[in-house]
């Protein structure tokens, strides 16, 4: 297995980093999640864009464009034959000696990046999977994919100790997202979800996902939805890199859509694979 670090590709033993890593003490960086088909990239351009903007809103400038970045990630993927599967890439601020504020002399930033294989999801996506609601005690740039995931974290924990695969965060009545993806209703033949303010993370697969609604005249909603309207909700479903579009058949003990995918989940979940197929084949 080979990973990168600092640009450079490496044998994954070999990409280490120090104990001073800012990354490491702070949480001081950011990272993305690329979805990998049969040994291609799916809306890498998305997700590249995505971390320059991460990047730049922390004040981070990546010696790398995303055309190097994209060269170096291919070049990854076969040297781990890596076929289905994700990236993970992540950048920190650099090593400096331990003091909150920025370094004030220039540090690299620090690159790491790795391959992890992973199979396409599809027994929960034909069967759906439980949530439970949980209170969004994050912070109020949940836009930045930050490094600082100790909220989400102790989120998912608490799903994972329900035996639920992940939680419906809500601010009061304000649904946000999940700890690891967007969240959706269905109500009345209208699909809606929150929209992509600081609040939650502007999902690469939401975003494709109201691509697919605007092209088959499916009418969306991106607004505020309540906990009451989730719970009075016709379906519901969950969206992200590695989980697709993921039926919600269960909150908090209840059942949504009678516990069973619901048809325009169903329609969804297949236009999406149809994105999949375009951009990396079948
Ligand atoms: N929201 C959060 C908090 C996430 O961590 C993620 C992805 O991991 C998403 C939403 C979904 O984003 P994407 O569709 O780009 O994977």
């Amino acid at each position: 297995e080979f990973a990168i670090l600092h640009g450079e590709i490496v044998k994954r033993s070999e990409a280490k980093v120090d104990v001073e890593d800012r990354g490491y003490q702070f949480g001081d960086g950011v990272y993305e999640v690329i979805r990998v088909y049969n040994g291609k990239m799916f809306t890498e351009h998305e997700h590249l864009n995505r971390l320059a903007k991460s990047t730049d809103s922390i004040g981070i400038s990546l010696p790398f464009t995303n055309e190097n970045l994209k060269g170096l990630l291919v070049e990854l993927i076969e040297k781990n034959k890596l076929q289905n599967g994700i990236i993970y890439m992540q950048v920190t601020r650099g090593v400096a000696l331990r003091n909150h504020a920025f370094p004030t002399e220039y540090v690299t930033p620090c690159l790491t990046t790795y391959t992890k294989k992973i199979e396409r999801p599809v027994d929960s996506m034909r069967s759906g999977v439980k949530t439970i609601l949980t209170e969004d005690i994050r912070w109020l740039r949940c836009d930045i994919k930050s490094l600082n995931l100790l909220g989400n974290v102790l989120a998912k924990q608490k799903a994972a100790e329900a035996g639920c695969f992940e939680v419906i965060q809500h601010r009061g009545q304000e649904v946000t997202e999940g700890s690891t993806s967007n969240i959706f209703i269905v109500k009345n033949d209208i699909v809606i979800t929150h929209a992509s303010d600081h609040l939650i993370l502007k999902g690469i697969t939401k975003d494709v996902l109201l691509v697919v609604c605007a092209k088959n005249n499916l009418r969306v909603e991106e607004r505020m939805f309540t906990i009451e309207e989730l719970k009075q909700a016709d379906e519901c479903f969950l969206t992200s890199s590695t989980s697709e579009v993921m039926p919600i058949v269960e909150i908090d003990g209840n059942k949504i859509s009678n516990g069973i995918p619901g048809p325009i989940t169903r329609k969804l979940q297949e236009w999406f694979g149809q994105e999949i197929e375009k951009q990396c084949g079948s």
